[in-house]
């Protein structure tokens, strides 16, 4: 902190000299700026804390406020594993040395039906893994219409190469058939790879070889086939957004080799990235030297290994809250509205995480008459509420705010609007 104001005060002193002002509003509103500055810094830079926020963008996945929201019985669990030791490596019955990923593999494997698992920093690094592992300087086949970029610098292609896999591109954007991917093998070929489209969609004349065609292809050339299913949607959900997707277990149980996932979207658990399979591909990935460099730490085992329980438990993951009955959601919208001085409006709210992005789930959210000035004091306000602006009005979708916290919605709104 006090670098930022002794690097406000040199900056006032170099006014001062360069170009002083000509009366005392001039100095008045100089010093006024230069005090802006100084707190805008302290408010982005190194004054500024992770903070909670409350999302009421609607998007329930969102990758800039930190992905999903873990549920809040797993978060109460974590402090008495924090300032402690745990029995990470160890195992407290034969006093001997144990290995970090076994609780996690033995959750995943009954979840999903498979028959190995391994746990990795997050999907991208999974992915990685498997490529270094089973296709280093060797052929991958994958569909044109799969060569996505899912989001920052995750590209399929880049990926590859990084891992030091060759790419052979196999169909068109919009149309990829089994034939394409036979045609395709050859006797450099390592692995067969199925990447989940994620966040687009094309629609109109396509066609994508479904993972049945897939598996079939595989064995009969003693090839392994991999998926990136993305999402870590472990098994099918009711929601309407997600029928289609098929989920971590039915790809296994299709014949999957191996298939990697992510923690921290659909799953609602910290971010992992998610490997199950076959015995023989998961051993060689956890023996590759990478994998050293991959593995995730104690925090994140306790968060995924209690999310993961949950999922067991078939407990309540707060994914859930999108699809709440409207009546409630209404009920809840009624009792804020007045207290926001806000209207009841339709309203689309988004799983996000690059799932379902051309389903929206249709709703409703409160309206405020305010524009990107309230949006600003929202954000910087105690705590900071994320909202957006559609057609000159402030949107606030309850849908990805915890009921628990509307109290504390209603004083930060009352507080922003007051100015
Ligand atoms: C999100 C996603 C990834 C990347 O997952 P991270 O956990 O963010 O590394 C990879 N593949 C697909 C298909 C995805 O949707």
């Amino acid at each position: 902190m006090r670098r930022q104001v002794r690097r406000g005060i040199d900056t006032l002193r170099r006014r001062l000299a360069d170009d002083p002002p000509t009366s005392e509003e001039g100095l008045k509103k100089l010093v006024d700026e230069l005090i802006q500055q100084v707190a805008a810094e302290l408010r982005t830079g190194v004054g500024s804390k992770l903070s909670r926020v409350l999302n009421a963008t609607g998007i329930f996945l969102h990758t800039n406020l930190g992905r999903a929201p873990l549920p809040r019985g797993v978060a109460a669990r974590l402090p008495a594993l924090l300032d402690a030791y745990c029995d990470l490596e160890l195992d407290l019955d034969s006093g001997r040395r144990s290995e970090r990923n076994r609780r996690a593999e033995l959750l995943l494997t009954t979840l999903t039906g498979a028959e190995a698992a391994l746990v990795a920093n997050n999907n991208a690094g999974a992915l990685v893994l498997v490529l270094a592992t089973l296709a280093r300087d060797r052929e991958v086949v994958v569909s044109r219409g799969e060569l996505v970029e899912i989001g920052g610098s995750f590209r399929v292609p880049d990926i590859l190469r990084a891992a030091g896999a060759r790419l052979v591109e196999v169909g068109t954007t919009n149309r990829t058939r089994i034939e394409d991917y036979e045609q395709a093998i050859g006797p450099e070929t390592a692995l067969l790879l199925k990447v989940h489209p994620s966040n687009y969609r094309i629609s109109g004349f396509v066609a994508s070889a479904e993972a049945a065609g897939l598996v079939t292809l595989a064995r009969g050339r003693g090839l392994p086939l991999a998926i990136d299913e993305g999402s870590g949607l472990l098994r099918p959900h009711p929601a309407p957004q997600l029928q289609g997707h098929e989920s971590v277990q039915e790809l296994i149980a299709l014949g999957a080799d191996l298939v990697c996932s992510s923690g921290d979207k659909l799953l609602g658990g910290p971010q992992a990235g998610l490997l199950v399979g076959s015995k023989g591909l998961i051993q060689s990935c956890h023996r590759h030297p990478l994998y050293r460099a991959l593995r995730p730490d104690r925090v994140a085992y306790a968060c995924l290994e209690a999310v993961l329980r949950c999922h067991l438990a078939e407990g309540a993951l707060p994914l859930n809250r999108l699809w709440v009955e409207r009546a409630v959601h209404r009920s809840r919208l009624e009792g804020l509205a007045p207290t926001c001085g806000a209207e009841i409006v339709e309203a689309e709210a988004f799983v996000g995480g690059g799932a379902a992005p051309e389903r929206p789930i249709s709703g409703e959210a409160l309206a405020l008459p305010g524009d990107s000035d309230l949006l600003y004091r929202l954000r910087l306000g105690d705590p900071p509420v994320v909202g957006y602006i559609r057609e000159g009005r402030l949107i606030l979708d309850l849908r990805t705010v915890d009921p628990d916290d509307d109290a504390l919605l209603a004083t930060a709104v009352t507080a922003a609007l007051a100015g």
